[in-house]
């Protein structure tokens, strides 16, 4: 694609790499078959290509972002199925981003549209005011149920119950108990900590039954605000986790880190790209970045045993996008299902999102519920009993309609190696 950036601009770095991508681009258009919101849409500029062309015009001129532009760019789920079909290699993720970083500096949303972002961005990452707030939402949901809208629409995605803590509690407790070799720091995140504590304890418990030695850290990695294009806070809260984990690998306590949220670990992984530009924090950032893997990818390294036993259930497989796209890990997650004892089948239109995607069936509700539908009625063909998925976001979004139960791949694991039965099985 040809670009006429202003020179005076390119001397922005993240300008520049925009430019470098965009110039990557061949117009081919081979992305919008995948791509989730133009399969939906039919609409060009909700597709990869046209988004692409919205996002060159903008940030050429240096104008500000409009109505028009926000619309197509809100409209984008970020799954990053366009990067896996471009054979032209655009980098679409940083695109994305720094186009949302734009939007935040130079469009001012609605009233409504403002409270309802900062009302995220405040809660979310923060776990104890998650904590509040997500009690008064289970308390409230007779009366939010019955509201129009987002709201409506948003009670159908509470838990059933408050989660409680007590597993994580324990496991941390455990993770404590004395050194064995490798040293694992574990993410247990902001958003998955509150509303589903034990995925993170049976993580600690697999890690330890798999002769690793499980760190519990906590702390938010800042991708769901990232996602908001809000970059101060996203670098605020990356840069505690950096500072906390790096401290770790410096005293030599830690060989790796590991993620089980997918959209946590996509976004860890790219700290290195992220503080490119700041030279006293890349070295700790791309240190980390480096030693940072999904679960199953360990998991596959460290060796769990092939169980003899069938477990006698047959799981559908949901590979998120921020695991199949962000981080291409494909193989592993269905490997350790199987050698665990599970049958497990493919799920027809796998690529295509479920709607989670971060907040994004908080702000795009119609879309991300037709995804949903979509994803649920792909998953209802399999036959299978249970749905397995390694991203909280999907587990929640697929809970709020899915007739069977949906798990973390690692609570099936934790269960065949020995771990208590998943809550949501029993
Ligand atoms: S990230 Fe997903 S929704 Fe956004 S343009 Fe790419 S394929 Fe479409
Ligand atoms: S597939 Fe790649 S090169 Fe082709 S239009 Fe999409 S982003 Fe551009």
């Amino acid at each position: 694609m040809q670009t006429r950036f202003d020179p005076d601009r390119l001397g922005d770095p993240d300008v520049r790499e925009s430019e470098q991508i965009l110039r990557k681009c061949v117009h081919c258009g081979f992305c919008t078959a995948t791509c989730p919101t133009y399969v939906l849409l039919g609409d060009e500029l909700d597709s990869p290509r046209g988004r692409i062309y919205l996002i060159k015009d903008m940030l050429e001129h240096g104008r500000p972002a409009t109505a028009e532009v926000v619309r197509h760019i809100d409209r984008c789920l970020s799954c990053l199925a366009c990067m896996t079909t471009c054979p032209s290699g655009v980098h679409y993720q940083h695109l994305i981003d720094h186009a949302r970083v734009h939007v935040e500096r130079t469009y001012r949303r609605p009233l409504r549209e403002r409270l309802l972002r900062a009302a995220l961005a405040a809660v979310l990452p923060y776990p104890k005011r998650f904590a509040a707030v997500l009690a008064a939402g289970i308390a409230a949901r007779p009366v939010l149920a019955r509201l129009p809208g987002r709201a409506g629409r948003a009670a159908a995605l509470l838990p059933r119950f408050r989660p409680t803590s007590s597993a994580a509690a324990a496991a941390q407790r455990r993770a404590s108990a004395p050194r064995r070799r490798p040293r694992v720091a574990v993410l247990a995140g902001c958003v998955e900590s509150v509303l589903a504590p034990r995925i993170h304890a049976a993580a600690l418990r697999l890690l330890d039954a798999a002769g690793a030695e499980p760190l519990s850290v906590s702390g938010c990695c800042g991708a769901l605000v990232h996602h908001l294009g809000r970059e101060r806070q996203n670098r605020a809260l990356a840069t505690r986790l950096i500072d906390a984990l790096y401290a770790d690998i410096e005293r030599g306590r830690i060989d790796a880190i590991v993620s089980h949220a997918s959209g946590c670990g996509t976004h860890v992984k790219d700290y290195r790209y992220l503080f490119r530009s700041e030279s006293k924090l890349a070295p700790a950032a791309a240190a980390v970045a480096e030693r940072t893997r999904d679960i199953s990818e360990l998991l596959v390294e460290l060796g769990l045993p092939e169980r003899p036993q069938p477990m006698g259930i047959d799981v559908a497989y949901h590979s998120a996008c921020s695991m199949q796209h962000g981080q291409k890990v494909h193989a592993q997650p269905r490997a350790l299902l199987e050698r665990a004892g599970f049958k497990v089948s493919d799920i027809a239109e796998g690529h295509l999102c479920c709607g989670s995607a971060g907040t994004y069936n908080l702000l795009q509700p119609e879309i991300a519920e037709k995804l949903r539908d979509r994803k649920l009625a792909n998953i209802e063909r399999t036959g299978a009993a249970v749905v397995a998925t390694g991203n909280i976001g999907c587990i929640v979004q697929l809970k709020s309609a899915s007739p069977r139960p949906v798990v973390h791949t690692v609570e099936l694991l934790d269960w065949a190696y020995g771990g208590p039965r998943p809550d949501a099985l029993r």
